[in-house]
């Protein structure tokens, strides 16, 4: 499973000084024993931030991210374990040495870097050759008439394949590749007699990158009007997988992590505009509908996801999953509004950075999304009609779960748009009968009333709507990062992993999942693995996904306590919102009372006095 061994990553651990590492994010002041600065997680005026460089820890008392060095690595740069200390092992010099691979395993990375240095080379090829030829001249020209500077065209590495069969094949040819790895690439194409010749002729290239900067593929586009097809990619191999790839993420990743957002978008030159125009955190899925992997890519990225896409051509069903798939991740997912027949880079182009971010920022859930466009198509002069509305936004509706304010904003909407009471919106809701498919013309069934014979509703604003509220979906899913990453570190360290789960109560773990995962490591922590239900998939699962955590997490005793006053924290403020909503102000003074303790156990644990 770990690709280093433990006692080189261990020595990477001795080297790093994390009072350096942060103070590449943000200003850190040293006040005795701690250093402190503005948080890099989130907004602050006045630091809350702290560092302490003997524990190696740090941890914001004001929104309550805290970890060691590598984690830190990965929260500001959105980044994996392995990758954050492979960064960071470079950064430090310290060598990491890899466990003992199988021969077959060995010849297939290297086979696998040799490859990805051809491509490498590629790229640089192709890059000179857009700046350096005249025959490149019709491509700099349309990328310029695309309003897209050559700093942006730049710093993606843009480039131009020559219009000759075999410059890329000689180069490489020269440069000790062979024929066939010149394929396996994806840079050579055979021809009908079996010769290779370059794939890429007379066109503008895209690099395609992972997320940390290496060219696996490229994307072309044609520099010719009559030239077919328009877009061309490198074809699946083994280095390149199309479902996979983000364009740009390489470029995106920090500014997203940073932001808390990542914006997907259909093309490379949206990508380039919104960078230019002052929005680096988009990527752009290329045109296809948006998979599951690149779903999943995107969410390493940032915890909110704003899709910008041409809603008709990613297709609804495929958004509509996406959704589904986001809430089981714990992904804040939200759709753009973006006007009828315009890109991003268009309307950047038109109107300015400005009416980009103000459509961002009244981005909202794929169900919102559907149920507007859902209402908007519906015949509302009819009874039958909006009746036949309602039946289609029931699901939509039921698909937001339990996110009560959401799905009360949503209730208000349709009861605004059908003009009936919200109340009527609830009980047609809840009514089987609801959960007629999406778009299915469904039946007046009999135990529904029409929408016409509704009372009407009195008064013209509707009191019972809630004021629209923030998402909640970032937050939820720190706190399980949180409380997963403290079952992860219980495991590394059983001895006192046990102690410590011993004080952990029900309230402590925000997921129904999490607990079920406590109550069983409480008897299995020495061998987590084991005593698990052969019918009980979701919980080795669980299991499973917390004891391969251990590897990665801080185990130190300092990082145990942190990570449980801090879940003592996050369980205090979920009982704090409860009982301010109940106006239980005798539960509330305790709690705040509570809360003060944690906070000075907190504090001193990281030699600050707040
Ligand atoms: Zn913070």
């Amino acid at each position: 499973m770990a690709l280093y061994t433990k006692d080189s990553v261990e020595a990477l651990k001795e080297a790093l000084d994390i009072v350096e590492v942060v103070s590449a994010r943000t200003d850190l002041r040293r006040v005795g024993q701690r250093h402190t600065g503005l948080c890099p997680f989130h907004d602050e005026r006045t630091p809350s931030f702290s560092v302490s460089a003997d524990l190696g820890l740090y941890h914001c008392f004001g929104c309550g991210e805290s970890g060691d060095a590598i984690r830190f690595v990965q929260q500001t740069e959105g980044l994996d374990f392995r990758q954050a200390i492979e960064l960071l092992a470079d950064r430090y010099g310290v060598e990491l040495k890899a466990e003992r691979e199988d021969p077959r395993a060995e010849e297939r990375r290297r086979r696998r870097e040799r490859l990805m240095r051809l491509v490498e080379r590629a790229a640089t090829y192709y890059a000179r050759y857009l700046w350096e030829s005249s025959e490149a001249g019709r491509a700099r020209a349309y990328l310029a008439g695309r309003g897209l500077g050559e700093e942006v065209l730049r710093e993606f590495r843009i480039g131009y394949a020559p219009s000759a069969w075999d410059k890329v094949l000689t180069r490489a040819q020269r440069d000790g590749y062979a024929v066939e790895e010149i394929a396996a690439a994806g840079l050579g194409q055979r021809g009908s007699q079996g010769g290779l010749y370059d794939r890429f002729r007379a066109r503008i290239m895209f690099p395609l990158a992972d997320p940390r900067g290496r060219v696996l593929g490229f994307g072309a586009r044609a520099a010719r009007e009559e030239q077919q097809p328009k877009y061309l990619n490198t074809s699946e191999n083994e280095l390149y997988h199309k479902g996979r790839q983000l364009f740009g993420i390489d470029r995106a990743r920090a500014a997203a992590a940073k932001a808390g957002m990542v914006v997907a978008v259909e093309g490379y030159t949206d990508v380039l505009a919104l960078h230019q125009a002052g929005v680096p955190e988009s990527v752009a899925i290329m045109g296809t509908a948006l998979t599951q992997e690149q779903l999943a890519e995107l969410h390493r990225a940032a915890g909110t996801v704003c899709l910008a896409l041409d809603a008709d051509r990613s297709g609804r069903e495929a958004m509509l999953r996406a959704g589904r798939a986001a809430q089981s991740r714990g992904l804040d997912l939200r759709v753009v509004g973006l006007p009828e027949g315009r890109d991003p880079a268009d309307l950047v182009a038109d109107e300015g950075v400005e009416a980009f971010r103000s459509l961002l920022e009244s981005a909202m859930s794929v169900a919102e999304f559907e149920v507007r466009r859902v209402l908007a198509e519906a015949d509302m002069d009819t009874a039958g009609g909006r009746d036949r509305a309602l039946a289609a936004v029931g699901p939509l509706i039921a698909s937001v779960g339990d996110r009560q304010a959401t799905r009360d904003e949503l209730v208000g909407y349709v009861a605004d748009r059908l003009d009936v009471p919200t109340a009527y919106v609830m009980t047609q809701l809840s009514a089987p009968a609801a959960q007629a498919p999406s778009g299915a013309a469904a039946p007046s069934g009999a135990r529904r009333k029409p929408v016409a014979e509704a009372a009407p509703r009195t008064g013209g604003a509707t009191p019972d709507r809630p004021a629209a509220a923030p998402s909640v979906a970032p937050a939820i899913e720190t706190a399980l990062r949180a409380e997963r990453a403290f079952l992860a570190m219980c495991v590394a360290q059983p001895g006192l992993g046990q102690r410590y789960l011993a004080r952990l109560e029900d309230d402590h773990l925000s997921s129904p999942a999490l607990r079920r995962v406590r109550e069983h490591l409480a008897d299995y922590l020495d061998a987590p693995l084991s005593g698990l239900a052969d019918d009980d998939p979701a919980l080795a699962a669980g299991v499973a996904q917390v004891v391969m955590l251990a590897d990665e997490e801080p185990s130190s005793e300092a990082a145990i306590r942190l990570g449980f006053l801090q879940l003592d924290l996050r369980r205090i403020e979920r009982a704090l919102r409860a009982a301010r909503e109940r106006s239980d102000f005798g539960r509330q003074r305790d709690l705040w009372g509570a809360r003060e303790e944690v906070r000075g156990q907190l504090s001193s644990l990281m030699g600050e006095a707040v």
